[in-house]
């Protein structure tokens, strides 16, 4: 899946959630966060996004790692 990172945080342009074709982002407290296990690769949200805060897990920088487990937590807490 792809994930959104902290760029994302206080930013919330939320463009994103207008192009996903499987509705999977959703809104959280600090940032939008795509449902891994409904995300189907299709990578419309990373160009959409304002602010490149959205990476496939497979090219997320180092220090953005911990976004993966965030979405999980986020999703897990739903
Ligand atoms: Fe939605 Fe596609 Fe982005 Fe996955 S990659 S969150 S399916 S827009």
């Amino acid at each position: 899946p792809f994930v959104i990172t902290s760029r994302c945080v206080q930013e919330k342009a939320a463009d994103c959630v207008d192009v996903c074709p499987v509705d999977c982002i959703i809104e959280g407290d600090d940032q939008y966060f795509i449902d891994p296990d409904i995300c189907i690769d299709c990578g419309a949200c990373e160009v959409a996004c304002p602010v490149q805060a959205i990476y496939h897990e497979d090219e997320i920088p180092a220090r953005e790692q911990p976004y993966i487990q965030k979405a999980v937590d986020f999703f897990n807490n739903q």
